[in-house]
């Protein structure tokens, strides 16, 4: 059985790894990496089948493209395919505005639907007559799931991106008791996360204050997951918050997969109880008055929340609340470490004034509760990828005399 890293590797961004067993060329994940320009996975001579783990570029953002070219099934969950086409679709927009050479067309999207193939949490399927695979529950963000796949005597478990604790939004991730393999996710491989509970009384507190100062609390969010999460930590019927931008289409998307969510009638109600900015013009009215609003893209990097700070970023007494981690090169790194952020479609720089927060809500198992899930799974060979240099070299300290393998990118291992 051998494993190639085709991307995602010592890095997070473009995951995507070549599975080759029994003659078939199965594959987890085709994402790109968003530098300027995107890069994608290293190309592969022939793939029978692709699991898509969840709905987030760096793991499906080279799926059309990958499908023109390969023409195989991909299986994923229903809501995984939905929120997946949505961002690559804005993929092509963002790519033709920032002038970047597309990698597939809007076709490309519609032809791959025909070979997606929905799948059910907690269910086994058999491709081929050849290899079984279940999906799982990852806890991550909804419909997102790890995969364990069965071939040729061994077990193989691709944890895709995990998060092994409830949040309001998702419960918990659910591991199979045993895996051979097992192939890591190693984001917070060298951090803890501070409390929940913590997070969300001081997020919650900020929110309080701004309003009182007479600021807007302005939060960029993104679209799949944070929007939810943050939309049902705001209910409270003293407060309006408004919703623009991807983050309502990708909330009413999420709703009609109830299955997949905690509780879908909280997140039901969260959602009717927002107010949906559409235009420009009442973007720039409510900004005249303390409110709430809750926008993408979650760091800056275009989406409405620029036209937002384009009318806030002078007002001090507003409150910018980040909600996640703010890749490098991005406008929300850009605004954390040197106070401005760069509008890319007007050419504006927009030095900022208000009150800048940061928060971590994150959707990943930390350094701790990725070596207890590792571990829990009894493992013989371990791949630690998705993860810096330093994320997954600590998190392989984890494991001791354990065969743990920090691959590169291009690394082809084999396992006997
Ligand atoms: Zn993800
Ligand atoms: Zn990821």
């Amino acid at each position: 059985m051998d494993f190639t890293f085709l991307g995602g590797a010592r890095e997070v961004g473009k995951s995507s790894v070549l599975m080759q067993s029994d003659g078939l060329n199965l594959v987890f994940d085709s994402g790109i990496k968003l530098t300027e320009p995107p890069t994608y996975p290293m190309p592969t001579d022939h793939v029978d089948a692709v699991f898509l783990s969840h709905a987030h570029l760096d793991h499906c953002g080279n799926m059309p493209a990958l499908h023109s070219r390969h023409k195989m099934p991909v299986y994923s969950t229903a809501v995984s395919f939905e929120l997946s086409h949505m961002l690559q679709h804005d993929s092509i927009k963002i790519n033709k505005l920032k002038g970047y050479p597309p990698t597939y067309a809007e076709k490309d999207i519609s032809r791959m639907t025909a070979g997606e193939i929905h799948v059910q949490h907690g269910r086994e399927y058999i491709f081929h007559g050849k290899a079984k695979f279940t999906f799982y529950d990852a806890g991550h963000i909804p419909g997102s799931s790890g995969i364990l796949v069965e071939s040729a005597g061994k077990s193989v478990f691709y944890t895709g991106d995990t998060h092994s604790s409830d949040t309001r939004l998702l419960n918990k991730a659910v591991y199979p008791d045993h895996a051979d393999v097992v192939i890591s996710e190693s984001t917070y491989g060298d951090r803890l996360h501070p409390r929940r509970m913590d997070v969300e009384r001081q997020f919650l507190d900020e929110v309080e204050e701004t309003l009182e100062r007479g600021g807007v609390a302005l939060i960029p969010v993104f679209a799949i997951g944070r929007t939810q999460e943050v939309l049902l930590l705001l209910e409270s019927p003293d407060w309006t918050v408004y919703l623009d931008g991807m983050a309502r289409k990708a909330s009413q998307t999420i709703l009609r997969f109830p299955d997949m969510l905690k509780n879908h009638y909280k997140l039901q109600e969260a959602v009717d109880n927002t107010v949906w900015i559409k235009n420009r013009r009442d973007r720039k009215k409510i900004c005249k008055e303390p409110c709430i609003i809750v926008t993408t893209a979650g760091m800056l990097e275009g989406g409405p929340v620029l036209d937002y700070l384009s009318h806030l970023h002078k007002d001090a007494n507003s409150n910018i609340m980040l909600t996640g981690y703010q890749v490098e090169d991005t406008n929300g790194r850009l605004l954390v470490e040197k106070g401005y952020v760069v509008d890319e479609e007007s050419g504006q720089r927009f030095n900022v004034d208000m009150n800048i927060s940061q928060y971590d809500f994150s959707a990943h198992s930390d350094k701790e509760e990725l070596a207890k899930t590792v571990k829990s799974m009894d493992p013989e060979e371990v791949f630690l990828i998705h993860g810096d240099e330093d994320s997954v070299e600590a998190l392989k300290g984890e494991f001791g005399e354990r065969n743990v393998h920090t691959p590169g990118i291009g690394d082809k291992v084999r396992i006997n």
